[in-house]
């Protein structure tokens, strides 16, 4: 698309101050003292120009044209690889076509650098203060319908999409992001809604054209924009504002029970009681409701950009597996976005990211998404509790921890995320800081807890770290000191110790003591919980993790995940083989769970891999095994770290 606006001749408004130039081959900062030296006293006002057309944004290609104040010179740009949210160089370089650049009038040659493809090297001729380029970022469905993942990322269906910034820019090397100033417009198809963070810009725009106010390019790539045919917009109340916008690829997909939605406001309310303190200006959710992307979650500091099963607020099995997606996205406004470890803190886009303090970003998130989403009632306390049964359980098979530590899998992030699961139980581990520390959050609350004699909590933790005057957006960096200091300034205790020795720790099982220490017992039981069956309807497949130790996807029978020392580990099966039959049997979810429960010395298994058919004898005799938690000795701190903070309003009959 070929940024039909700007090849119109459509002008600027001059509020943007487009005219006025900021000399980004020479690194001069935006609105800084001596800026403007030699240049247009509004060289501080000076702007980039990103617009961008989603017009055909449902079969794939998304255009975008720039307008760049340069100088002479040669000139670094930037296509942004390491992304905040991301942890990772996932800026989808491979779907990008372009750039193709424009100087006064003319073709611009670059050439794409040796060491990394992210960087473009070129030159500006004499006199030429506008540099030019044309981007498209394309994308197509997966073959056989799989939903693709992190590398090739969707961001469009033919009834909603996603704009995220940074997949449709460049930037001059040298400034810091927070010295860049970037204004945006996009064009959506005719009578789409659309959702940002962003403020508008003064004046008038064209017909299903927005036009947003000059930010920094850090906000610009930290507010997505959500467009869609099919809407629901919901005030969530809070102070300030919290809104909640939903696209779907049916109309019929919006249908949200009154007292779901009671429950998303009292998570506003939660929020604000647990940390004391907000750091936006306005908080917008953004939430996708489609069988077409990925389910995933993005955080940014004033909205967050949540993916979720097209059923998510129809069908109660993937509502509650989805039930902290928001919340812990929330979260990450505090936890993650306003702190930050400084090893994240970075100044651009080319910068790498070091992970090693994940287990406080995005471990204790992990925690208070879960804690956040009890104590607004989007998951009950049954729920709640056994949903910390399922992390348990998911950690417990993990043996990668006998050569991995937890704090290698958070320095490896950027390599586990694109890791499939397959192994990841025996040999690897996979981005599973998430559900580890969480479960390590839950143990120091439950010290804080003990120690105080209910007085403290991990609340007061929260609070003191993540609170503070209520500002705008900010970035307070910490290290691993910051947070000992912190919770012993809570409670006195040895949590560098503490810390120390768990991240470090190789071998052994799943981290339970803090389940033990709330006064539960983890125990594997006949029956699977509700949140055990929500995540299987989720992820269509059967989860026999724990008895006959894989998960058999419900879409052709696709064996995965197997753990180790399980009977089918010692059977010699292998990851990617296909079921045939049970005992004889065709498979089908009902043969397996009958050959379960007949509870025969041994099952039979006919397993498809390579072409091949071979046959595996299982000794397993135990039935159906499920992860749930058995109340223990103690007071239930878990009904107390669940409790809401404040009295949710009275929810509305359903
Ligand atoms: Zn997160």
């Amino acid at each position: 698309m070929d940024l039909l606006p700007l090849r119109r001749g459509r002008v600027m408004a001059p509020s943007m101050g487009l005219a006025a130039v900021v000399v980004f081959a020479s690194l001069l900062p935006v609105g800084t003292a001596g800026a403007a030296d030699g240049e247009d006293a509004a060289a501080s006002a000076a702007v980039a120009q990103v617009d961008v057309d989603a017009r055909e944004a449902p079969r794939g290609v998304l255009k975008a044209h720039l307008r760049l104040p340069v100088s002479a010179g040669p000139l670094t740009l930037l296509y942004p690889k390491w992304l905040p949210g991301r942890h990772s160089p996932a800026g989808p370089i491979t779907s990008l076509a372009g750039p193709r650049l424009r100087a006064g009038g003319a073709p611009l040659a670059w050439r794409r650098d040796l060491l990394d493809p992210y960087v473009f090297h070129v030159d500006i001729p004499p006199g030429v203060k506008l540099l030019e380029a044309d981007l498209e970022v394309l994308t197509a469905p997966a073959p056989d319908g799989v939903v693709q993942g992190l590398e090739t990322p969707r961001y469009a269906t033919e009834s909603l999409a996603l704009v995220e910034w940074n997949q449709v820019l460049l930037y001059p090397a040298g400034p810091s992001s927070d010295a860049l100033t970037y204004a945006a417009s996009v064009r959506v198809p005719p009578g789409w809604h659309t959702a940002t963070a962003l403020a508008p810009a003064p004046g008038a725009a064209g017909a299903d054209e927005r036009r947003f106010a000059p930010v920094s390019l850090t906000t610009l790539v930290d507010s997505t924009l959500l467009t869609g045919r099919y809407w629901r917009a919901i005030d969530l109340g809070g102070d300030p504002d919290v809104r909640l916008d939903i696209a779907a690829d049916r109309p019929a997909l919006l249908e949200m029970a009154a007292p779901i939605e009671e429950h998303y406001r009292n998570l506003v309310k939660e929020a604000a009681a647990l940390f004391g303190a907000t750091h936006y200006r306005h908080y917008q959710f953004l939430w996708i409701l489609t069988d077409q992307i990925m389910p995933d979650g993005i955080e940014h500091h004033e909205s967050s950009d949540n993916r979720s099963p097209a059923r998510a607020l129809l069908d109660d099995n993937i509502r509650r597996a989805e039930a902290n997606l928001l919340a812990h996205e929330y979260a990450h406004s505090w936890n993650g976005k306003f702190r930050r470890p400084a090893d994240l803190a970075t100044p651009d886009y080319q910068a790498p990211m070091r992970d090693d303090l994940l287990w406080v970003y995005e471990g204790l998130t992990e925690y208070l998404g879960d804690v956040l989403a009890a104590r607004s009632g989007l998951l009950t306390q049954t729920e709640f509790r056994d949903e910390l049964a399922r992390l348990a359980a998911q950690m417990d098979v993990h043996k990668g921890r006998d050569w991995r530590s937890l704090q290698d899998s958070t320095d490896a992030a950027p390599l586990l995320y694109y890791q499939d699961r397959n192994w990841a139980a025996r040999l690897r581990r996979q981005d599973d800081f998430y559900q580890e520390s969480a479960l390590l959050w839950l143990e120091a609350d439950t010290i804080i807890r003990r120690a105080s004699q209910g007085r403290r909590s991990l609340d007061d933790f929260c609070r003191r770290f993540f609170g503070g005057p209520s500002t705008a957006p900010q970035v307070r960096p910490y290290d691993f000191d910051a947070v000992v200091a912190a919770l012993d300034a809570v409670e006195p205790y040895d949590w560098r110790g503490f810390w120390r020795s768990r991240l470090q720790r190789t071998g052994g099982g799943a981290p339970l003591s803090g389940l033990r220490d709330a006064g539960w017992r983890f125990a594997l039981e006949a029956s699977p919980s509700t949140m055990h069956t929500a995540h299987e309807v989720e992820d269509h497949e059967i989860n026999l993790q724990y008895s006959l130790g894989f998960a058999l996807g419900l879409d052709g029978g696709t064996i995965s995940d197997i753990v180790p020392d399980s009977p089918a580990d010692r059977a010699g099966m292998a990851p990617g083989s296909h079921l045939v039959a049970v005992d004889g049997h065709r498979w089908s979810a009902d043969t397996v769970h009958e050959a379960l429960a007949g509870r025969a010395a041994s099952i039979a298994l006919l397993v498809e891999k390579d072409d091949e058919y071979r046959s595996y004898t299982l000794g397993y005799d135990g039935g159906e095994r499920y992860p749930g938690l058995v109340r223990d000795a103690g007071p239930d701190l878990l009904e107390a770290i669940g409790r809401p903070r404040r009295a949710p309003r009275a929810s509305p009959a359903p």
